[in-house]
């Protein structure tokens, strides 16, 4: 019998919910390019409960305690002292989310001498020091796809936030203002605007799919070209690198994994390639951009705003300056983890582990690392290199 660690976010400071805003959600059954949402055998959670905290224990303890195994659930990850360190040498499998990482680092990967499963409930194993998933024969999984639209979605309603100067605003209103001119000094609209997205794979391609109906112009950069026919259905142009698309775009958006191509991307020099007074939007990785660049470029102007909800570490400190730097339309990192989203990514870990304990295969799309290198999706999206260090 196995013993499955689960490291989860926080319940609601108010108590895990009782009740919620709506009653269903809608059933989404396959996504775009016709792969299947996840289909394990049952599950034992109604669709949109809040699932993603502690107390929702991804609605897995039935399932696992009914065939014997062991389920520990915490958010407690930091430090020696913490749970997630405790509980982790004796562990087999660990389930983490990307939103509340427990960072699988070398040292802890060889504290956790039985581990033989990493599972992302979500998307993006970067908090796996994959080297050493590998090197220990570990299987690390993700739930492609799961929550893909639900950041493209996020990623759009920022882009408007920061060209609109939609939160200012709305403060304004919140406070007793009507002070139009304070909002609109600021305010432009999207249309005409070039747009580009650094990746053009799930979660960028949504991006450039909902964006067409705006009237803008889309650019894209990419390891691999998208087929000519996308191309020309959204009048794309392609840029061999990001440095040549980010000099023509008012607005660019980043949405590939962090891996050692894209840690620290968007340091000093490219922010200067950058056309002045452009936005930028990264809902991939914190890593991927140097921090204190971005917050130098908000200050001099060059960036007109920065918005996402992804940092490092995660939880991000209270004094990270990304947390006051002018022009933010920061979050924490949500966008992935809506009750539509983890509907999908808890569906997905229960067909995941429902493959591992019935030794069936699990979906290659969902596989990183398997039998010491990368596979699958992370095969053809990754590369490796240890990225769990500050
Ligand atoms: P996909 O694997 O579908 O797409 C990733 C794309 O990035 C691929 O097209 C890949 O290229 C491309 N890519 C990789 N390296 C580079 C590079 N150096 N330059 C340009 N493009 C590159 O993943 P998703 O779209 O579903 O997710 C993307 C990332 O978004 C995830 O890895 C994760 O970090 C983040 N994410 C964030 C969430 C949140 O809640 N904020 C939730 C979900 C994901 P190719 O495959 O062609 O080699």
């Amino acid at each position: 019998m196995a013993k499955v660690l689960c490291v989860l976010y926080d319940d609601p400071i108010t108590g895990y919910p009782k009740s919620y805003a709506r009653v269903d959600i809608p059933k989404i059954t396959s996504y775009v390019g016709g792969q299947t949402a996840p289909t394990p055998k049952a599950i034992d959670f109604t669709p949109g409960q809040l699932l993603g905290s502690v107390s929702g224990e991804l609605g897995l303890r039935k399932y696992l305690e009914s065939q014997g195994h062991t389920f520990v659930v915490t958010s407690d990850k930091e430090g020696a002292d913490s749970v997630f360190d405790k509980e982790l040498p004796d562990a087999d499998i660990v389930i983490s989310q990307p939103f509340w990482p427990a960072y699988l680092t070398a040292e802890r990967i060889a504290k956790a001498r039985k581990l033989k499963l990493a599972i992302t409930a979500g998307i993006g194993s970067d908090h796996v020091d994959l080297e050493a998933a590998n090197e220990h024969g570990i299987t690390v999984a993700e739930v492609t796809y799961s929550n893909s639209i639900s950041v493209s979605e996020h990623a759009v309603m920022m882009i408007l936030s920061l060209v609109r100067n939609y939160l200012p605003s709305h403060e304004w209103a919140v406070k007793g203002g009507w002070n139009i001119a304070d909002c609109v000094q600021r305010s432009y609209d999207l249309e005409g605007m070039h747009v580009g997205t650094v990746a053009a794979g799930r979660i960028g391609l949504a991006i450039l799919r909902r964006l067409k109906p705006f009237d803008v112009k889309l650019h894209y950069t990419d390891r691999y070209r998208l087929p000519e026919s996308v191309e020309r259905e959204l009048n794309l142009t392609f840029h061999p690198d990001a440095e040549s698309m980010v000099k023509v775009c008012d607005v660019v958006t980043i949405n590939a994994p962090l891996h050692p191509e894209t840690e620290n991307l968007f340091n000093e020099a490219l922010l200067a390639k950058m056309k002045r007074g452009a936005y930028l939007i990264n809902t991939a990785r914190g890593k991927i951009c140097d921090r204190d660049a971005i917050a130098r470029a908000l200050e001099s102007g060059q960036l007109a705003g920065y918005a996402g909800d992804v940092w490092f570490p995660q939880p991000a400190p209270v004094d990270h300056p990304w947390r006051t730097m002018p022009y933010n339309g920061m979050t924490p990192h949500i966008s992935g983890t809506s009750l539509s989203a983890q509907t999908r990514y808890a569906t997905g870990t229960r067909e995941i582990l429902e493959c591992w304990f019935e030794d069936r295969p699990i979906r290659d799309e969902y596989l990183i690392t398997k039998g010491g290198k990368l596979a699958g999706v992370g095969a053809h999206s990754y590369s490796v290199r240890e990225l769990t260090k500050a």
